[in-house]
């Protein structure tokens, strides 16, 4: 079974496109979380991941869209995007999103959004922060998002210090998964935090256990336009261009 892996679309049609293309073939789309927020198209981002068979979690920012948490605890930029992405949002994309949890475990994989501590808030960014986070995973390899960083936090087994290592993705490599436990961050789709413009994202297959980190490049200038257009902050649309 081939599994696309993607989290923090952030209605970013272009960069979901282009992953979608780049991916070749695949028999499920498992998304965790961030649909909308930031970028210029959230109702197609939404459309676009229910044309194919798929799981999808919710993150802060579609919490924050629906209302269910509070949007004062975003930055400037984040909460302007959020409140334009609010005035654009159809029902039915609305009642999607509604119907969303921020972590469930699929095919023996658990998915969250940000952490299994706190599935819609916590950062995984830090072996420390995966370290308190591996004795709430009941699975072998727990699927994160929400950083907008790859990277693999790898804990062996029988390791009575419980220190985990960072590793850093290695592109169009598949791992094994078969041994120890893992801690697994695609990447984002729609904006890129690691320094690297590309989309991020990996293909799992959770029966042989593999995973493979993978990026495309897509046409930045694209969403920047769409996101001039629609007056988002400037900083959101600058950032496309550097990953960061
Ligand atoms: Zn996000």
């Amino acid at each position: 079974m081939r599994c696309l892996l993607v989290s923090d679309i952030h209605g970013n049609l272009a960069a979901f496109d282009a992953v979608l293309r780049d991916a070749g073939q695949f028999d499920v789309i498992w998304c965790l979380g961030d649909m909308v927020g930031y970028g210029p198209d959230p109702n197609e981002c939404v459309t676009r991941l229910r044309e194919y068979p798929h799981v999808c979690l919710a993150g802060n920012h579609d919490w924050a869209v629906l209302g269910k948490l509070d949007i004062h605890t975003f930055n400037s930029d984040a909460r302007a995007a959020n409140q334009w992405t609010q005035s654009v949002i159809t029902t039915a994309v609305q009642a999607y999103l509604q119907s969303l949890t921020p972590q469930r475990v699929e095919r023996g994989y658990t998915l969250v959004h940000g952490s299994p501590r706190q599935p819609v808030w916590e950062y995984i960014l830090d072996p420390l922060t995966a370290e308190l986070n591996f004795p709430l995973i009941t699975t072998r390899v727990c699927l994160v998002g929400h950083t907008h960083v790859p990277v693999c936090f790898y804990m062996p087994e029988d390791n009575d210090d419980h220190l985990c290592e960072p590793r850093s993705p290695r592109y169009d490599q598949p791992i094994s998964l078969t041994s120890g436990r893992w801690i697994i961050n695609p990447g984002s789709v729609g904006q890129p935090r690691d320094g690297n413009p590309n989309a991020a994202y990996a293909i799992l297959d959770p029966e042989v256990a593999t995973l493979e980190h993978r990026r495309a490049e897509y046409p930045i200038e694209v969403t920047q336009q769409k996101m001039r257009a629609a007056k988002l902050p400037r900083r959101l649309i600058e950032r496309l261009a550097i990953g960061h």
